[in-house]
């Protein structure tokens, strides 16, 4: 650019009437007359330069000022300058030249100093774009302007390339897929690219209010973390020169990644460029990749564990329990290894009263309580079915954890509405003790809780050599019960029951007695064995031959008498049944109304309907049934109403709960007053003491049955076990009128 000032020549300069410098004032210092030399520097100069006077009138040009429009200097000087400006630009020099005046002496000069851009006219008609450069001359002579031109056509090529550049830049720009945003170091937006518009979803009308706060406060109603986002912003603003990369996630899901480094004009820092770029679907597919590859990872373990776990209880499964086993057996602990097999009691009449889905709630809980007896470090597996088995490593004490297992087993659990107390058999072996190979470790256990089954259940055993030696003999037993009816080993014993309001024995419980070379066989043991092998018919039919004919005279003393007889389900089962007993019954001269047939609420479980008619044929002739320890099973008092039977036999367990006699025991009273609001009568089992005999008399149980009053005795000990009957009615009295 070109300064008029530079020139510093305006004093010197004095216009000739023939447009050369004709004059110029001396300094003191000057020895040669310096004029012929400021003649070659004006004509040497390279821009155009006119000296025009106030009127307008050209006054001076030097040589470029020639060569720049085409015409001599004495065509140029004394002509009027409007004829070297191209058309529509010939006006103003008023305006210039005041302009000038006004501004002349200032510092920084009044706008007529600025260079400004016209269009020249050529001599041969063509106009060109120059930059006009003025100041203010003044003389003698009045006040001129001097005017140096020079052509822009040099710059046009400058301005081409740099046009093109920013053509190139803004495509670029606006081609790419980031928003780009540039804030000056005002914190005014200075630039921004559609892209980032339509990204942040900016409304135009908003942008165009140039409300930046506003813009702002858009984008920051969008973002998940705006708190963040801001820190940042503020970060960056403290380090200008700082460059920052994070992502921003978004309330609508989406995700951006941001990155910001300052905008730089010759090393200073004037701004700061921030770009956006739309991760989301990048963001998507990641996040969908690392979700298949986790429930990848989660199929892949839940089929592990499929392989070694119970579906059902979440215990190990069977293969587990081996594998674990196997293990223990080879590891340090090798000599303190403890398996617990067990069973559990009459699960089966669970899943027949309650339904599979009952059974199942079952398993699980006793799941849970058996964890709950062993540490961590344990094994506990289902085996299948109601089967489990825990396995213990270096225990110090299994028989306390056996035992910790029955206890916590018996306590009641709810499950859809009914009050059910699981009850295990449990068989334990060990390898310290017992000392076998591991492979006969599993059976030993399996031997002791057949040996708990059949001890009476809801227990646990050690495993004991001579068990073996019992396996031999229940298989002997079977053998030995074939030829037991036949050898007239099978006997009948009657146990009284009394009418606490008649006070007298009104009733003989038939119990079947074994007694095989010398030695007494308990009913627990024989009675399954018969059912198992299929004996349990003639037996039956034994017991109710025997006891018809036994206890005829006893019956025909009183028709109030009656005989009980135990009826088990495999009996019911033929299709003959209550025509055999009430023909049995005939031929015996036995009224069928003195006849109670007791049995348990298993064979109501049946799905077999003849079970039910069986009952219904014997009912109807006359023949009451009782329901035999009840209050065992897993039935629950509301279900007792659709039970075809006239008694009640409430199981001993119900009637050891009574202990002084003086505590509150509302399960008897229920049980008591629900069946007689049924119409049924109740019979107290395993009644031992008086006190338990004045408390079920108070609760107006109808009858008891049990060693206070009388043992089962033969035949031959009836007498003596009315008259034990009555000793003990009477010492009741004694208790009651006590009271
Ligand atoms: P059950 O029908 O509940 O018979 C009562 C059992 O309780 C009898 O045991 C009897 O001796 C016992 N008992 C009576 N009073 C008391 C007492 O005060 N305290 C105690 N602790 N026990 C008492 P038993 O004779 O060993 O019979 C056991 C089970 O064998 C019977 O239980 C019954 O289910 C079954 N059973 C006996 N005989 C026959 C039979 O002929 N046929 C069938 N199917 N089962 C029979
Ligand atoms: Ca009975
Ligand atoms: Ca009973």
């Amino acid at each position: 650019m070109i300064s008029p000032r530079g020139l510093a020549l305006n004093e010197g300069f004095v216009v000739s009437h023939g447009g050369r410098l004709m004059d110029a004032p001396l300094r003191p210092e000057q020895h040669e007359d310096p004029r012929p030399h400021y003649q070659a520097i004006f004509d040497a100069l390279p821009d155009a330069v006119l000296v025009i006077a106030e009127d307008g009138v050209i006054s001076l040009a030097n040589t470029a000022a020639e060569n720049m429009f085409g015409y001599t200097r004495q065509e140029l000087v004394g002509q009027n300058h409007r004829f070297i400006l191209a058309e529509g630009f010939r006006d103003g020099f008023e305006r210039l030249f005041a302009s000038l005046r006004r501004g002349h002496g200032t510092a920084d000069g009044a706008a007529g100093h600025h260079p400004f851009e016209t269009y020249g006219l050529r001599r041969d008609g063509t106009e060109f774009q120059g930059e006009v450069a003025c100041s203010l001359l003044g003389s003698e002579q009045g006040a001129s302007m001097t005017v140096a031109v020079r052509t822009t056509a040099h710059r046009k090529e400058a301005d081409a390339g740099l046009r093109e550049a920013m053509s190139l830049l803004s495509a670029t720009l606006e081609s790419t897929a980031d928003g780009i945003l540039v804030v000056g170091s005002d914190g005014q937006i200075a630039g921004l690219n559609d892209q980032f518009v339509s990204m942040w979803g900016i409304p135009r009308e908003l942008l165009a209010t140039h409300d930046d706060e506003a813009v702002m406060g858009f984008v920051l109603g969008q973002l998940s973390d705006p708190a963040t986002f801001l820190d940042k912003v503020h970060e960056l603003y403290t380090h200008p020169t700082a460059e920052s990369h994070d992502v921003l996630e978004f309330i609508d899901g989406r995700t951006f990644e941001r990155y910001s480094r300052p905008q730089k004009v010759d090393h200073q820092v004037v701004g700061r460029v921030w770009s956006f770029r739309d991760v989301t679907p990048r963001r998507k597919a990641q996040e969908q990749a690392r979700q298949a590859l986790s429930d990848l990872a989660a199929q892949a373990a839940q089929l592990k564990a499929m392989a070694f776990q119970d579906p059902l209880t979440g215990l190990a499964n069977r293969k587990l329990f081996h594998d674990q086993l196997t293990e223990a057996l080879h590891g340090e602990c090798s000599a303190a290894v403890d398996v617990l097999l067990l069973d559990l009691d009459d699960f089966k009449e669970v899943n027949d009263i309650l339904g599979h889905h009952a059974g199942d709630q079952m398993l699980i809980e006793v799941a849970r309580r058996l964890r709950s007896c062993v540490g961590s470090e344990d094994t506990v597996a289902r085996l299948g079915g109601d089967e489990f088995v825990v396995l213990l490593t270096g225990s110090q004490d299994a028989e306390s954890v056996a035992a910790c297992i029955v206890e916590s087993l018996n306590v009641p659990v709810w499950i859809e509405g009914a009050m059910l107390r699981p009850s295990l058999s449990l068989g334990l072996a060990s390898m310290s003790q017992d000392a076998v190979v591991a492979s006969e470790l599993l059976r030993h256990a399996d031997v002791a809780m057949y040996a708990a089954k059949a001890a009476g259940k809801n227990r646990y055993m050690r495993f004991e050599p001579e068990m073996m030696t019992a396996l031999v003999q229940r298989t002997d037993m079977e053998a030995g019960l074939r030829l037991a009816v036949d050898n007239g080993e099978l006997t009948v014993n009657f146990q009284p029951i009394v009418s606490p309001l008649l006070e007298s024995v009104t009733q003989f419980e038939a119990l079947a007695r074994w007694d095989r070379d010398g030695e007494r066989i308990p009913p627990s043991l024989f009675i399954p064995a018969a059912e198992r092998s299929g004996l349990m018919s003639a037996i039956g039919t034994h017991m109710l031959q025997e006891s018809f004919t036994q206890l005829r005279p006893w019956l025909a003393g009183d028709p109030r008498h009656s005989l009980a007889v135990n009826v088990s389900g495999t009996q019911l089962k033929e299709r003959d049944f209550a025509d055999g007993v009430l023909c049995l019954a005939e031929s015996c001269g036995m009224d069928a109304r003195q006849l109670v047939l007791e049995v348990t609420e298993s064979v109501f479980f049946d799905p077999d309907e003849h079970v039910i008619e069986q009952l219904g044929c014997l009912r109807r002739a006359g023949v009451r049934v009782a329901l035999d320890d009840f209050g065992t099973g897993y039935s629950s008092l509301g279900r007792l109403q659709d039970l075809p039977v006239d008694a009640v036999k409430i199981d001993r367990s119900f009637v050891s709960m009574i202990r002084t006699g003086a505590e509150k025991l509302p399960i008897l009273s229920s049980m008591i007053n629900m069946a007689h609001s049924l119409g049924l009568t109740v019979t107290a089992e395993g009644v031992e003491t008086a006190a338990q005999a004045a408390y079920l008399t108070d609760l107006r149980c109808d009858s008891m049955q049990g060693y206070l009053f009388s043992h089962p005795e033969p035949e031959t000990g009836l007498e003596l076990a009315i008259l034990r009957s009555a000793d003990a009615i009477d010492a009741l009295e004694e208790l009651r009128l006590k009271r």
